[in-house]
């Protein structure tokens, strides 16, 4: 009897997702073709009110990508050359590139090793060393949310604003259960390919509550611009492209079934390495054990969407597991393997190896595994197979 082959399991499958939704895709994308209405406009409207609506938002303003809106939410804020912005020293270099781009100076606090989010106990620390702290950026990392009410209470002590990084984490609720981007903050979407809601290139937006912040926002997309030829201050070209929106509108009409899949991908590789001896993130590892940390989930109401499923083993252990994966067809991805306040672009920042140990051991000890919603049966199973096979075998 022939032995059934082992499944190929990429990090991510588009195409997958693509054959599920082609006649609706290319029917959207047809439809702005024969409107000729590329920049802004009817399609890019709606989504901004479909958005809006489903993160329980009020404003929202649509953007040229997850950076830019970043961009956007501190120009709004008025931060510039001098300004200091604080956010976690292990996230997507865009969150602190943001900052960088203003002149203004990131303040890096690190993470809670638990969720991988930024830790209240030491952005408070830094948040005492500012002298001119403009805004705090709470990441929503691998799509859970960060503990809001805690950067709230910092923000409100420190009084400025919270601008959240959402881009990971569309639709996630945070313990109060409240939506990301909800809540009286400026927030930051990405619907680059690869997160939840993935659009056909780059794409971003802001959501907020403040009808003066969305009218700001609004103009600073387009040069400042208030009108065609009047221009109130400088701002940026920065629009969502109707093609994208209209894309974007057929997937976020599935974005919920697949966020459950995702979860249930989750609960199933936190089942199976669980029961073969794995800790979840938030306990210690048991001596002797296997030497495997799965994600901290999230205790209802709150929600992990799980843009990725991040496991953590020894550093040690960790390129060789990444290599014995490879050889069994499955695909990982580091997110990050460098801190950013030890990047060499912030090198005239200061910051030193051992100054945010918790950021320092997640760069060097995680690795995500394939969690996309069309992932197969036999494909979760092979993934959970190799990686206990590849943990065993020291
Ligand atoms: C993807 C991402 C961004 C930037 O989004 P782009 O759309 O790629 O510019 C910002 N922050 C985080 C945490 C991200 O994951």
């Amino acid at each position: 009897m022939e032995k059934t082959r082992a499944p190929r399991v990429p990090f991510l499958d588009l195409r997958a997702q693509y054959d599920t939704l082609r006649d609706e895709v290319e029917e959207a994308i047809r439809g702005v073709l024969e409107s000729q209405r590329f920049i802004l406009g009817p399609e890019v409207e709606a989504f901004e009110r479909e958005i809006a609506a489903y993160s329980d938002g009020v404003y929202a303003v649509g953007c040229a990508s997850g950076s830019d809106a970043l961009l956007l939410a501190l120009m709004a804020l008025d931060v510039g050359p001098g300004d200091q912005v604080l956010c976690p020293a292990y996230t997507f270099f865009a969150t602190a590139g943001s900052i960088w781009r203003l002149g203004a100076e990131p303040v890096f606090a690190d993470i809670d090793p638990a969720t991988y989010n930024l830790d209240p106990a030491s952005a408070r620390e830094q948040i005492a060393r500012c002298t001119r702290l403009k805004a705090i950026i709470p990441v929503h990392l691998f799509g859970q949310a960060a503990d809001m009410r805690a950067f709230q209470g910092l923000a409100r002590e420190a009084a400025v604003p919270v601008i959240e990084d959402a881009a990971q984490a569309i639709g996630a609720r945070d313990a109060a259960g409240q939506r990301v981007g909800a809540r009286d903050t400026l927030a930051c979407l990405s619907f680059f390919p690869s997160k939840n809601l993935g659009g056909t290139g780059d794409g971003g937006m802001l959501l907020t509550r403040r009808r003066g912040v969305a009218e700001r926002l609004t103009a600073l997309r387009s040069h400042g611009a208030l009108s065609r030829d009047e221009h109130v201050e400088v701002g940026l070209n920065s629009r969502l492209d109707a093609l994208h929106a209209a894309v974007l509108r057929v997937k976020l009409r599935h974005l919920d079934q697949w966020t459950k899949r995702r979860q249930e991908n989750a609960s199933f590789y936190d089942q199976h390495f669980g029961a073969a001896g794995a800790q979840p993130s938030s306990q210690p590892l048991a001596a002797g054990g296997l030497p495997l940390r799965t994600p901290a989930p999230a205790s209802p109401p709150a929600g992990h969407t799980y843009n990725q499923y991040v496991i953590r083993v020894p550093a040690e252990r960790r390129d060789s597991l990444r290599e014995h994966l490879a050889d069994c067809g499955v695909a990982t991805a580091v997110y990050y393997p460098s801190p950013l306040h030890l990047q060499d672009c912030f090198a005239s920042l200061g910051g030193q190896p051992g100054q945010f140990p918790a950021a320092e051991a997640a760069a060097c000890e995680t690795i995500a595994l394939p969690i996309y919603p069309e992932l197969t049966h036999a494909q979760r199973d092979h993934v959970v197979a190799s990686v206990l096979a590849g943990l065993r075998s020291a």
